[in-house]
């Protein structure tokens, strides 16, 4: 299916039933406009009509439905969000971390209701996540990840270590030393996710807009290249791309993620790897990893840590990244061996929003009317939808208890300029990238170079 030149297996796999929408070429004056047609925008515009249906909603998108992240991520769709608890309770408190960690594990909950009551089928399979180890240093890590959540109450029905036996009979993982699993992981076909989405908000009354490119947000008043929007509300969900709107050059950095799918395993490859109940899989590298098994057997393999582009920018061309794509190629064969006879059929990527904080927020000024959504990393599939429930019911003013949590207006410091955000990011990539290789040569932990990283991380 072509959809402007997104390369991905998701796009591939679904049949083209896609309505087009037309552009925005004359003012408009709406109750709320939403900027961006990805999960955050679309679940925004979905609960504030469940809210307040007479709200007069709409959504303006620069290429069509999904174009970003949300069409082409790897399908995690996953209760943890890019924050420890730890973090958390020292920002606000242990209630307020207790309180994000189970409203994030009950958007899985949630989003499974949703998506039986509007009939969006996208392939949702809860399979749960492992979380696998292959070195020492993994190991520890993994062990105090689920010692953590023990400690504010989570129980092993949320995280728990799994005994050799347990973790092999789930999946087969090269050299793998130890693993935790938790249930609050599920694997979704993101395009048909986002495109559902569309569908069900336009069932709802609200207006999509594509190819229709948003220059500058201001309060109650977006511009486009030939018309303007007046609203009382205006909502920038454009994480990754938000770099290229006037004054929000240093909201978010756009950090590309890039992935590879193969042919599908045939029935002896797949009962060498096990995995029947498709749970997803990560291991504890610093440079992360992301793995599932699609609904028709293909392994679907992603890295972050791809470098950073001088002045945050963004272009098609950087979609695909040979070096990068070999890399997640090498590491796939190396958890995967039986992926070496496989034929890697697609690869593509694209940009996170990543705020300089490194932790997602969720915005609303009511006097200036200017709302804002992200900063997921490369966490957004599931907190997209606990982000837009939270953004509705502040904007209600309904004194939801969503509307307390700990994401609550805590926007971000802005980058720093160029060239010490080039500087900054790639140093720390780099970083990560060298403490891989030497936990996994020695076994042991670079602790100055972990202080530097948890400095910034
Ligand atoms: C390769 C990759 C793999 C990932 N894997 C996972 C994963 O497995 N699990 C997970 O939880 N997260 C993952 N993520 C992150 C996740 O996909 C995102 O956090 C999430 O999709 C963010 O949704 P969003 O709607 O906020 O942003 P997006 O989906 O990026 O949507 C933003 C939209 O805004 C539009 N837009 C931008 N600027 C303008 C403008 N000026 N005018 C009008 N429209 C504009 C864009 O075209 C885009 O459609 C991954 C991301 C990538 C790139």
């Amino acid at each position: 299916m072509e959809h402007d030149g997104v390369n991905s297996y998701w796009h591939e796999s679904v049949t083209s039933t896609e309505v087009e929408h037309e552009s925005l070429n004359s003012d408009i004056d709406v109750d709320i406009a939403i900027v961006g047609a990805g999960y955050s925008g679309l679940w925004t515009a979905y609960y504030i009509k469940k809210l307040q249906p007479d709200a007069r909603v709409v959504v303006i998108e620069s290429n069509n439905v999904g174009f970003g992240a949300s069409g082409r991520n790897g399908g995690w769709c996953s209760g943890f969000l890019p924050m420890t608890l730890s973090e958390i309770e020292k920002q606000h408190n242990r209630l307020a971390a207790i309180e994000m960690c189970r409203q994030s594990f009950a958007t899985i909950d949630e989003i499974e209701k949703t998506l039986k009551s509007e009939n969006i089928d996208c392939d949702f399979h809860r399979g749960g996540t492992i979380h696998g180890a292959t070195n020492a240093v993994q190991h520890t890590r993994v062990i105090e990840e689920v010692e953590e959540l023990h400690s504010y109450g989570f129980s092993d029905n949320d995280s728990r270590m799994l005994t050799n036996e347990e973790s092999r009979a789930k999946i087969n993982i090269a050299g793998i030393l130890a693993a935790s699993y938790t249930p609050h992981c599920a694997t979704i076909h993101p395009l048909k996710l986002v495109s559902g989405l569309a569908k069900v908000v336009e069932r709802m009354g609200i207006k999509i807009y594509e190819n229709s490119r948003v220059i500058e947000i201001n309060p109650r008043l977006i511009k486009l290249k030939n018309s303007i929007v007046r609203a009382e509300v205006v909502i920038r969900a454009t994480e990754g791309f938000t770099s290229q709107i006037k004054h929000h050059r240093r909201t978010l950095a756009p950090l590309y993620s890039y992935m590879v799918a193969t042919e599908p395993l045939t029935k002896s490859q797949r009962d060498e790897i096990g995995w029947e109940n498709r749970e997803t899989y990560h291991d504890a590298r610093n440079m992360i990893i992301y793995v599932q098994i699609t609904h028709d057997g293909r392994i679907a393999f992603g890295g972050r840590g791809a470098p950073y582009h001088f002045g945050s920018r963004i272009e098609p061309a950087f979609d695909n990244h040979d070096e990068i794509h070999q890399r997640i190629i090498s590491s796939m064969h190396e958890v995967f061996p039986v992926t070496k006879n496989l034929e890697v059929t697609h690869r593509w990527g694209g940009p996170l929003g990543v705020p300089r904080n490194w932790k997602p927020s969720v915005n609303f000024d009511r006097r200036s009317g200017l709302a804002s959504l992200g900063g997921y990393v490369g966490d957004g599939v599931a907190a997209t939808n606990l982000a837009a429930r939270t953004l509705a019911h502040l904007i209600a003013d309904d004194k939801h208890p969503l509307t307390n949590l700990a994401w609550v207006n805590q926007q971000s410091r802005k980058w720093e300029i160029e060239p010490l955000r080039y500087f900054g990011i790639n140093g720390l990539l780099r970083l990560s990238n060298n403490m891989d290789k030497h936990e996994c040569e020695t076994g042991t932990v670079d602790k100055f170079r972990a202080k530097v990283l948890a400095q910034f991380i």
